[in-house]
C-alpha cells in the first residue's frame, strides 16, 4: 500500500528535524526518549547520505592523535564503548596493523607511542590490547607485504560496523516506536520563522505534494547540506560546513587483516576485511561540485590503487578488479591548514531571528549520540524544559537481553530448531537484527520461500524484504537491497536478484508491473554509479 504522508495540521510539534542519516535518526531517538513530541523527514532514504559512505568503523581515530586532538580522541572512545555495549551484533572489534616502513613520517617508537596513548585513553577493556612485533613477525602473519623496507609493524584493537545503514534504521525505529513521526523522502524547502513558532513548507518527493508543519524548533541535521537548510530558513552567513570528499574501493580479498597504512604524502588510509572482499579508503580532498550527485574520479581511484600496490605488489590492484566504488561528502565543521589537519569535532549552533534554527555540523559516525545529546541539551534550553539524556542506558530494538556471547550460545541451536534453519542463517541475521532476529524468522515461516536464501554471495533471506516494508520504512528497490540487507554491499549488489525483490516487495506495497519493472530500473541507475570504473 501507498504511503500516506500526514503531518498532524492542527499540531504544534516540539521539534522537527530535517535529515536523517546518522545525526538526525540519533536526534529524533533522543528527542522522542525525553518525551518531546518529534518529527523528522529525509529527502531521500534514511543513512542515503554520507551515513552510507564512510569506513564503516566504529573508532578513536588514532590518527588525530598526530593532529593533538586528545580530548577528540577520547570522546570517539568513550562513546566506542557505550555504541558496543548497545549494539554488539552491529558492531564487532577487528584488530587492524600499521606496517612500519623505513620511510614513513612516524617510525615504529612514535607509532608505539600512539597506540599505548590509544589503549590508555580506551574504556574497552574486555578487548585485546596492543602489540608491536619485528619485521619477520609481521610477514609471518601477513606475507603478501612488501618486505622492502619493512622495520616491523604495531596492531591495535578498533570497531567495525558492517553495516552502518541498519545502525540508522535501529535509531529511527527505537524513534518511531517512542512516538516521534518518521517520514523518508520529504524534502524541506523552506522554514519559516514567525513570532508564535517555526512553519515549515516540505514537499513529498514521490507525488510532489507541498506538506505544512508547525513546530517550535527546527533541528538542521543536513549533514553535508546544513548550510542549503539554513539558507531556506533565511540564514545566509558564512557557511558552517568545510565540505571534503572520501572515496573507497570494493575489491576482492586483498589481506588477512586490516592494514592501516601510509602513503607518500603522509596520509593514512585503510585496507580492511569486507565479508568476503577488501575495502579499500579513504582520499580526504576538498570539494564544491553538486552534494547530489558524488563520486569516485579516476584521480581518487588511482591515487589509492597505486599506495596499496606499493604495500602489497603481488596483489591484483587494478582498476578491472575493482567490484564498485563509493564516496561521500565529510560534513567538517572547522577550517584547517589541509584536508587531513580539519578537526572532526562537532559544533551546535543555535540561530535565526527567533533562535528557533538549531544547527548540528561536524562530527563523525562514531560520536553521534554525544551529538544528539549536545543537540537536546540546546532544543530544551530554547523550549525551557529539563530532561535529561537516557540513550547510553536503553537498548535499541533489537538490543539483546544478556552479553552477546552468552545470547549467541543459547539463542543460534534453539533458533535454528524452532524455525528449521541452518545456525549459520540465524548468526547471519542476529548480526543484522539483534534479537529481532526472531521477527525475521516468524515472517519467513509463514510463507516457505521467503525463509529461502537469495544470493549465494549473503544469508539474506526473503523474509528480510518483507520485513523491510513492513517495519523499517523501506519504500524502493534500492531502500531494500542497499539500506536495508546485506545483500547490498557484496560483490554483485544483488543486481542478479533485483526483479524477484521486487515482486516481493511489490505484493506488500501495491506496485503495477510498470512500477516493479522501474524500481528495478532506478536500482541498477544507481548501482551503475558506483561501477564507473570496472570498465574505465
Ligand atoms: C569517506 C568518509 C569516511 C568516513 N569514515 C568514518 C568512519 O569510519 N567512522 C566514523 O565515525 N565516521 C566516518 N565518517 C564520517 C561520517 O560518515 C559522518 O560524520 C556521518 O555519517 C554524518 O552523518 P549525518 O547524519 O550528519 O549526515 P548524512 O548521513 O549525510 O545525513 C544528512 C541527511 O540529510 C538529508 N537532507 C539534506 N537536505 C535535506 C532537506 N532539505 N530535507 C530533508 N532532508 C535533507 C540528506 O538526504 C541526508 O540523508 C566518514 C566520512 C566520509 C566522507
Amino acid at each position: 500500500m501507498a504511503r500516506m504522508t500526514n503531518f498532524k495540521s492542527d499540531h504544534v510539534y516540539d521539534l522537527i528535524i530535517i535529515g536523517g542519516g546518522i545525526t538526525g535518526a540519533g536526534v529524533a531517538r533522543d528527542a522522542a526518549l525525553r518525551g518531546l513530541s518529534t518529527l523528522l523527514i529525509e529527502k531521500g532514504d534514511f543513512s542515503s547520505g554520507v551515513s552510507s559512505k564512510s569506513t564503516r568503523l566504529i573508532h578513536g581515530g588514532l590518527r588525530y592523535l598526530a593532529n593533538f586532538e586528545v580530548d577528540l580522541v577520547a570522546e570517539s572512545l568513550r562513546e566506542r564503548s557505550i555504541l558496543r555495549r548497545l549494539a554488539p551484533y552491529l558492531i564487532r572489534p577487528i584488530p587492524i596493523s600499521i606496517p612500519i616502513y623505513k620511510q614513513d613520517a612516524h617510525g615504529r617508537a612514535i607509532v608505539s607511542v600512539g597506540i599505548r596513548l590509544y589503549d590508555f585513553l580506551s574504556r574497552e577493556k574486555d578487548i585485546p590490547h596492543y602489540a608491536t612485533y619485528g619485521r619477520d613477525r609481521t610477514l609471518e602473519y601477513e606475507p603478501r607485504l612488501n618486505p622492502d623496507g619493512l622495520t616491523g609493524s604495531a596492531l591495535f584493537y578498533d570497531n567495525q560496523i558492517i553495516l552502518p545503514e541498519r545502525l540508522v534504521v535501529e535509531n529511527i525505529t527505537s524513534a518511531r516506536d517512542n512516538g516521534a513521526s518518521v517520514y523518508n523522502y520529504v524534502r524541506a524547502e523552506q522554514i519559516q520563522e514567525r513570532d508564535n513558532g517555526v512553519v515549515l513548507m516540505a514537499r513529498d518527493v514521490f507525488t510532489g505534494e507541498v506538506l505544512t508543519a508547525r513546530t517550535k524548533v527546527v533541528v538542521n541535521a543536513a549533514g553535508p547540506w546544513v548550510d542549503t537548510v539554513r539558507r531556506a530558513g533565511g540564514i545566509d552567513s558564512a557557511p558552517m560546513i568545510y565540505p571534503t570528499k572520501g572515496i573507497h574501493l570494493i575489491l576482492p580479498r586483498l589481506t588477512e587483516r586490516a592494514l592501516f597504512i601510509s602513503s607518500r604524502d603522509g596520509r593514512m588510509f585503510f585496507i580492511i576485511p569486507f565479508g568476503e572482499n577488501s575495502l579499500v579508503g579513504t582520499t580526504d580532498t576538498k570539494y564544491a561540485d553538486d552534494l547530489d550527485n558524488v563520486h569516485a574520479n579516476r584521480e581518487d581511484v588511482n591515487y589509492l590503487l597505486t599506495e596499496s600496490r606499493r604495500i602489497l605488489p603481488g596483489t591484483s590492484l587494478t582498476k578491472e578488479a575493482i567490484y564498485y566504488t563509493y564516496a561521500g561528502i565529510r560534513p567538517l565543521a572547522f577550517a584547517g591548514r589541509s584536508e587531513s589537519k580539519i578537526s572532526r569535532k562537532h559544533r551546535v549552533v543555535r540561530e535565526g531571528k527567533t533562535g528557533s534554527i538549531i544547527t548540528i555540523a561536524g562530527g563523525k559516525y562514531t560520536t553521534y549520540r554525544n551529538m544528539a545529546k549536545d543537540t537536546l541539551d540546546t532544543v530544551c534550553t530554547a523550549l525551557g524544559v529539563r530532561s535529561s539524556c537516557v540513550t547510553n542506558t536503553t537498548p535499541f530494538p533489537g538490543g539483546l537481553p544478556v552479553e552477546y556471547d552468552e545470547y549467541m550460545s543459547a539463542a543460534v541451536p534453539e533458533l535454528a530448531l524452532r524455525y528449521q534453519v541452518s545456525p549459520e542463517s540465524v548468526s547471519h541475521l542476529i548480526g543484522l537484527y539483534g534479537a529481532r532476529a526472531e521477527a525475521v524468522l516468524e515472517m519467513a515461516k509463514d510463507e516457505r520461500p521467503l525463509g529461502e536464501r537469495i544470493s549465494p554471495e549473503s544469508r539474506d533471506v526473503y523474509a528480510q524484504v518483507l520485513y523491510s516494508v513492513r517495519e523499517e520504512e523501506a519504500r524502493t528497490v534500492s531502500d531494500i537491497i542497499l539500506r536495508r540487507m546485506h545483500l547490498g554491499i557484496t560483490a554483485s549488489r544483488g543486481l542478479p536478484q533485483a526483479e524477484r525483490i521486487a515482486e516481493v516487495a511489490g505484493r506488500e506495497l501495491g506496485w503495477s508491473k510498470e512500477e516493479t519493472r522501474h524500481q528495478v530500473e532506478e536500482f541498477q541507475k544507481e548501482i551503475q554509479k558506483g561501477a564507473a570504473f570496472q570498465k574505465p
